[in-house]
């Protein structure tokens, strides 16, 4: 009954790489144009001034401080989508990150943002991912093994590291609403 569940739909797995997608793609293309213009402003700036400091210190310099100033951007890109899925205010945050100097808005965003929202699988309510169970329908959102006590997929019909029939576990919510 349960076996035919495609893998993908397994909400812990697609996280990790899911995070890098959520950075957007103009945020891409205006990280590279700063970077860019940074190292031509550089660049033409030392023109004027040629026996001016040590010409490799300079490139150098140029290319921290863009490499720096492009990340921030892509930082700023990732926050944008990110205060989204964590029903964040998104104005407020990203004048916070905007404003506040050398990335200590994008330090205090990581330090209190919220739990990111998803929805209930079983009655699309809007839940915190931090809840074990749907508060309006008891959907078991973190399933754990009845015998082991360790968390187990929401899919699984045995537990990974006992081999317990999770399926006895008094046939919980989650079971009963894949299967209908
Ligand atoms: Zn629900
Ligand atoms: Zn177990």
């Amino acid at each position: 009954m349960l076996l035919g569940t495609d893998v993908n739909q397994r909400p812990d797995v697609e996280e990790g790489s899911d995070e890098l997608k959520l950075i957007p793609l103009w945020s891409v293309l205006v990280s590279l144009l700063v970077f860019s213009a940074i190292q031509v402003l550089s660049f033409w700036g030392h023109q004027g001034q040629p026996h001016h400091g040590n010409p490799v210190l300079h490139v150098i310099g140029s290319y921290s401080w863009g490499a720096a100033l492009a990340s921030y951007v892509l930082l700023v890109g990732y926050i944008s989508r990110d205060v989204k899925r964590r029903n964040m205010r998104p104005g407020l945050w990203m004048l916070i990150v905007m404003v506040m100097p050398g990335g200590i808005g994008a330090v205090v965003y990581f330090l209190l943002r919220q739990p990111v929202m998803t929805r209930c699988p079983s009655c699309r309510t809007e839940v915190s991912s931090s809840f074990h169970f749907c508060p309006q329908c008891q959907f078991q959102m973190s399933p754990v093994c009845g015998q082991c006590f360790r968390g187990v997929h929401i899919t699984d019909v045995y537990c990974v590291q006992c081999g317990h029939d999770l399926t006895s576990d008094e046939m919980p919510a989650r079971l009963r609403s894949y299967s209908d």
